[in-house]
């Protein structure tokens, strides 16, 4: 790919949106979309690959670095389709629930896996469509069909999914769905692999031996158990999402507030990008404003410092996937525009983990900000310094300078990092001139302003970080 103008988003916080049948990736982009996600759960190998071709096309015009992230289903016990769009399920009414390929129809749902009817027992709840209806089960007729009773009532369609929190399902973290299309994604060149129900450390270092460094990998927080190993998960994560999907099915809706803070801090200490995802704009899948509620969730997130917030029904199969994108944008721009977001940011700030690499990182951003310097360069190989640097949310703009196409995609996801591909650089006077001509020529940088530069020697090396210069321009 060619080298991509300046893009200078004067925004810190990062906007995901998932790419469905009723999404354009190059008008979502134009709208403030930062980072597609194709989610595999729903669509064909041959769907998908059209999407991340059409994405690449609308990055390769809009001229600036877009991250694709393949969300693998996991675990996850979904219906069957049915013979219409929807079926109702009406309060009070019975349903057969069924194993079994074909599609359902009223009072009959099918599941294309058997898990679930093996272990339920009359008296357990079942989850439908992130718990927006709920069934109890009456009777177990054998273990492929049993009678339930609608609780909450509701429309439900295709592929939705189904969820028993009372009960442990036999199946493995990442199931062989999950591994043809990982290999898929990867083949296809996805930056971000997103995996479901990460449970333990032990989930990522599964993932991690088939994944290498070929892609990031992006932990999503769904299941209670994840929250007691967060911060060992955290650690062997590239970055981390709260689903609330799935956790507000497995948790008591009540919980997932502090759910979502105590993951958020845990990636704020750990410096992991983090990102909010499920529900944001929810009412904006069939109307054209969000709520004051929904406004104020995208807000809470951004003034928590989060990476990025997320849109999934809105973006994918929504009616207005560019007006939730524009909100968003519009809503984080008035966040980061509050003189309280930035003291908040600053007064909470936690010590990093004590490497160079972080101590460096941390003290650029109090020498930038009391010498006003133009810039902030951190010349990466893997993005780790930039990502230790974007950590201490600095208001100095910060650049991540790479020669890896992939690296800079994954840079454009951390919260205020502006991803910069630069020439293969061997020696520090080469990169010191590198980076004062950028300053001077692309940032406006005159004589008498500074800008710092962060890099590591030996080069070649990722991780190493350990040189601080402030450069005179
Ligand atoms: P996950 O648990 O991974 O979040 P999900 O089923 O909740 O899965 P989302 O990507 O969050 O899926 O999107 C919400 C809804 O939007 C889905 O339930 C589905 O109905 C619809 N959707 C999303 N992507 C697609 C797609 N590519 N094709 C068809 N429908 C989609
Ligand atoms: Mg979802
Ligand atoms: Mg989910």
């Amino acid at each position: 790919m060619t080298q991509k103008s300046v893009h200078t988003l004067d925004r810190g916080c990062r906007i995901i949106a998932t790419i469905g049948p009723k999404s354009n990736a190059f008008t979502l982009l134009a709208a403030g979309a930062t980072a597609f996600r194709v989610n595999f759960s729903h669509g064909s190998h041959e769907a998908h690959l059209e999407r991340i071709k059409a994405i690449r096309a609308a990055e390769e015009r809009a001229g600036r670095f877009v991250p694709i992230i393949a969300d693998l289903q996991g675990p996850k016990i979904r219906v069957g389709t049915f013979e219409t769009e929807t079926i109702d399920l009406k309060f009070n009414q019975e349903v057969i629930l069924e194993v079994g390929t074909e599609p359902g129809k009223e009072g009959l749902i099918r599941l294309p896996h058997p898990e679930i009817l093996q272990v339920i027992q009359p008296g357990d709840e079942l989850k439908l469509d992130d718990g927006m209806m709920v069934l109890t089960v009456t009777e177990k007729e054998s273990n492929t069909r049993v009678k339930a009773r609608v609780d909450v009532p509701g429309k439900l369609s295709s592929k939705k999914g189904v969820n028993v929190p009372t009960r442990q399902l036999p199946i493995s973290a990442m199931t062989e769905k999950d591994r043809k299309d990982l290999t898929f994604a990867l083949e296809n060149g996805v930056d971000i692999v997103a995996l479901s129900f990460v449970q333990t450390a032990a989930d990522v270092a599964e993932a991690r031996e088939i994944i290498g460094n070929k892609a990031f990998i992006l932990s999503k927080i769904e299941k209670p158990l994840a929250l007691e190993h967060i911060d060992e998960i955290v650690a062997l994560s590239d970055m981390i999402m709260v689903a609330r999907g799935d956790l507000g099915v497995e948790l008591p809706t009540e919980d997932v507030p502090a759910a979502q803070r105590l993951i958020v801090q845990a990636c704020r200490r750990a410096g992991k990008p983090v990102v909010i995802a499920t529900q944001m704009l929810q009412s904006m899948i069939d109307s054209p404003t969000p709520t004051r509620a929904e406004a104020s969730d995208v807000a809470t997130a951004v003034y928590m410092g989060v990476d990025a917030v997320m849109l999934s029904a809105e973006s994918a199969v929504g009616s207005h996937p560019e007006s939730a994108v524009a909100m968003m944008d519009r809503i984080i721009r008035a966040v980061e525009k509050d003189p309280t977001y930035w003291e908040d940011l600053y007064n909470n700030r936690k010590q990093p983990i004590a490497t160079i690499a972080n101590a460096l990182c941390a003290s650029a951003r109090d020498i930038a900000r009391i010498i006003s310097a133009k810039a902030i360069f951190a010349f990466t190989r893997s993005g780790s310094s930039a990502i230790a640097t974007s950590r201490e949310r600095s208001r100095t703009p910060l650049y991540g300078l790479t020669p890896d196409v992939g690296t800079a995609r994954k840079l454009a996801l951390v919260w205020g990092v502006s991803p910069v591909l630069t020439p293969d650089m061997d020696d520090s006077d080469q990169m010191l001139e590198w980076a004062k001509s950028f300053a001077q020529q692309q940032l406006g940088g005159k004589q008498g302003e500074h800008a710092l530069v962060l890099a590591g020697t030996p080069f070649g090396i990722s991780g190493t970080t350990n040189v601080l210069k402030i450069l005179s321009l």
